[in-house]
């Protein structure tokens, strides 16, 4: 059965927890510059002693209750945002959670928020689409050879030695796209041993999307293999799978949790067999757990994808086992 869609990011630019709070009736004190305190609503909460311990900043958009029993009785999360908080309360998914809202805001029932004192609440800035595209990108360039990257994919993904000026001179370029297709940012990766490892521009923020994030979309499979990097992603491609995005790092953010969510029923989790990698993919299995389908591969200790040849890639993909399917 096809999922029903739902954008995360356009309910979340709707929906302020302003207008969550007053929606269930709750009542906080101001306790800060950007802060309300008060009794926490979440019926999760079972301690009768602590009357102050849930706390919200509407700037940030963001809640949290400081109680150890109420915290422990929500698998140690000790607070999130808008879809965070309807889930809790209406004991949902954050799939159906972000759902209910999406429903809320197109049949006019949710309250409108009174913005208080804090006037709009400032979105976070995203990354703009750039304005120039490098050229002279050698795609058979030795590095890419060594490791082991065809001159075919290299072209694909417009991967390559750069040599023109700038700070990504003299390194092996990787343009980012966001989900619509638009190139945001060039990812530099050193040739040597030079630090750091990867340039990125001031101000972009690699939490906000994934790298190949729109190829994945465009391929159609609505299962998406996630790994860490721009070489896994790239050899996993080649691999024969195009349904392949990359976190660029092993945390996976709540953006590209929504993100995910937003165009796929299934994930399957294929980060590096290391103790970083090891870490991700637990945070990132029981964030994922609550809006999809959640997979695992597991690699041999010590490896990550991009070292693994196609066919063990292939092995691997056959072999993962299925952690939980989706709420309803
Ligand atoms: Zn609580």
């Amino acid at each position: 059965m096809p999922a029903e869609r739902v954008d995360f990011k356009s309910v979340r630019a709707r929906v302020s927890m302003e207008t969550v709070l007053s929606h269930y009736d709750v009542r906080l004190r101001r306790a800060g510059r950007d802060e309300f305190r008060g009794k926490c609503p979440l019926p999760a909460h079972s301690s009768a002693r602590s009357n102050d311990s849930f706390s919200v900043s509407f700037t940030r958009n963001a809640w949290s209750c400081q109680s150890a029993s109420c915290i422990a009785a929500r698998s140690g999360r000790v607070g999130g945002d808008v879809f965070h908080f309807v889930a809790e309360m209406e004991g949902c998914s954050i799939r159906e959670a972000a759902l209910r809202l999406d429903r809320s805001l197109r049949e006019n029932l949710l309250p409108p928020a009174t913005s208080g004192n804090n006037g709009p609440v400032p979105s976070t800035p995203e990354n703009r689409p750039l304005s120039f595209t490098l050229h002279n990108i050698d795609h058979q360039h030795p590095y890419l050879l060594a490791r082991g990257l065809g001159e075919h994919t290299a072209g694909y993904f417009g991967v390559g030695y750069y040599n023109g000026s700038g700070f990504l001179r003299g390194r092996i370029v990787i343009p980012i796209h966001n989900e619509d297709d638009e190139l945001v940012a060039y990812a530099g990766r050193a040739i040597d041993k030079t630090e750091p490892k990867y340039r990125l521009p001031a101000g972009f923020r690699k939490s906000h999307l994934l790298f190949n994030l729109h190829r994945a979309i465009r391929s159609g499979d609505r299962t998406l293999i996630l790994v860490e990097g721009y070489f896994d992603t790239m050899k996993i491609h080649e691999a024969g799978h195009p349904n392949v995005a990359a976190l660029m790092g092993s945390r996976l953010s709540s953006r590209q949790a929504e993100l995910i969510g937003t165009y796929f029923d299934q994930v399957i989790l294929m980060l590096d067999a290391d103790r970083a990698g090891r870490a991700g993919t637990a945070a990132a299995a029981t964030e994922l757990s609550s809006i999809l389908g959640v997979q695992i591969v597991e690699l041999a200790s010590g490896t990550q994808p991009d070292q693994l040849a196609p066919e063990e890639i292939n092995q691997f993909l056959g072999l993962s086992h299925d952690l939980s399917t989706p709420e309803r």
